[in-house]
């Protein structure tokens, strides 16, 4: 649909007739701040929303991450006119790797002295910027004044303009934001953001993943929300450890997050058989062949070989651990094992592998290890269940990252993990979470539990 104007609609007065109407000219701020401006110079309630701004206008301010590309015409013809639109309409402009980013992205995220100035930009949405670089106070996605979530479209646009859910106020008195202080300041250190971020993104490309998995109960903490988002740091410290392999990584601006959290990377160079032949066809064959009930699960062989090497080494060593065999299925052969061993984020990761890559060759490879991994991983996690009376450093909160890149010098693989306080064990003695793949409940407990 496109934006009408007055021709079409009688009623509605000109856009340009609004108060505020000329600070669409802020090349950064973002579509929320600038629509939300016009709702609270204009005392707009929501009848007048309705009558007075486009809807399409509305909803790019209060569902900014539900935006597509193909929505970027939508509000013309103003909004042609700015430099890059992208930057002003798309909070994902922004982000060099938006899937690294542990700002949920449902939620305004801002500084408080700048809201209360009545300016946003979504240059702040990730967590890529730490501080405001004029405020120097930490961005926050909660309300500084009840620390409710903030929202984009808690409750109406009307009473979500610069309120937080809960209705405080984020602006500061009866602020209109027309003027906002320091205004030259952020705008320019926002282009030094954007310099960077696009410097990232030439020096580094995901070629296959990111795999994020957050190990329960983590996911307790963060609710309904799927997949779950890493934890602050991943981003920074995947940079701390590229540059080790002597990529040029452009420098960090004191506003940014330069900590690395809880996270330990490893950064190993990544090669592989370049002329595997399989194609988007065999992908398809391989995610058909994920199966999951309440007592098997099945998880395709991509390379079966190899995971057959590696199947009888860990059985020498350990003896048989997964209760499981390797099936030959029609399209392809799966492992079975029992359903408790691995959770659903990890079934999940793993066929995001294959699900968005577009080499399906080096997919093929970076699954093959990946499950390997996991499936070491779930062993370990067994065998501390079973004795959880001395614990373990495998049923602590945690979380696991993968993923190949390609830089200047070549392709690298980078993986590593968080690990949670010790006492954060003692929420695995109960723990279950929701099935994803085929409804009911997966319990992961002990040796006794379901089968
Ligand atoms: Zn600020
Ligand atoms: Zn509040």
């Amino acid at each position: 649909m496109t934006v009408t104007n007055t021709t079409d609609e009688p009623d509605r007065p000109p856009l340009e007739r609004l108060i505020g109407f000329d600070t669409l000219s802020r090349p950064l701020e973002s579509w929320y701040a600038f629509v939300s401006r016009l709702i609270r110079a204009n005392l707009l309630n929501d009848v007048d929303i309705r009558k007075q701004l486009p809807v399409d206008w509305v909803r790019c301010a209060f569902a900014p991450q539900a935006i597509q590309t193909s929505d970027l015409a939508i509000p013309t013809p103003y909004v042609d006119q700015l430099p890059d639109a992208a930057l002003k309409l798309r909070p994902v402009t922004w982000q060099p790797f938006p899937e690294l980013s542990s700002a949920p992205p449902e939620c305004l995220r801002g500084c408080p002295s700048c809201l209360e100035a009545g300016y946003h930009s979504y240059a702040m949405q990730g967590d890529a910027i730490a501080r405001c670089p004029v405020h120097d106070e930490p961005l926050v996605h909660r309300c500084p004044h009840c620390d409710t979530q903030l929202l984009w479209l808690a409750r109406s646009p009307g009473l979500s303009a610069f309120q937080c859910p809960a209705g405080c106020p984020l602006l500061e008195g009866t602020h209109s934001g027309l003027h906002v202080p320091h205004e030259d300041q952020i705008t320019a250190a926002l282009e030094e953001h954007l310099v960077w971020t696009q410097a990232l993104r030439e020096a580094i490309a995901f070629v296959s993943g990111p795999v994020h998995i957050a190990y329960p109960p983590y996911l307790a903490v963060a609710p309904m929300r799927m997949p779950p988002l890493p934890s602050i740091g991943l981003l920074p410290a995947l940079l701390h450890a590229l540059k080790e392999t002597g990529l040029a990584v452009p420098a960090f601006a004191p506003f940014h997050e330069q900590s690395n959290g809880r996270w330990t990377l490893k950064v190993e160079p990544w090669t592989w058989n370049g002329a595997d032949p399989r194609d988007e066809s065999h992908l398809e064959a391989y995610r058909r062949a994920f199966r999951r009930s309440a007592y098997r699960t099945y998880v395709p062989l991509v390379d079966r070989v190899s995971f057959e090497q590696w199947l009888a080494r860990s059985e020498d060593a350990h003896g048989k651990w997964h209760e499981g065999g390797v099936e030959e299925g029609s399209t392809c052969a799966t492992f079975v094992l029992a359903s408790y061993m691995v959770t659903n984020n990890e079934l999940v990761a793993l066929r995001r592998l294959l699900a968005r890559d577009s080499n399906p060759g080096l997919a093929c490879a970076h699954y093959t290890q990946v499950l390997i991994n996991l499936l070491e991983h779930a062993r370990l996690r067994r065998t501390a269940l079973d004795q959880l009376e001395e614990p373990s450093l495998h049923v602590t909160v945690a979380e696991a990252f993968d993923v190949i890149v390609c830089t200047a010098a070549g392709h690298y693989r980078v993986s590593g993990e968080t690990r949670g306080d010790d006492a954060s064990r003692h929420t695995w003695l109960d723990f279950r979470e929701l099935a994803e793949m085929a409804g009911g409940m997966i319990h992961v407990m002990r040796k006794y539990g379901p089968r």
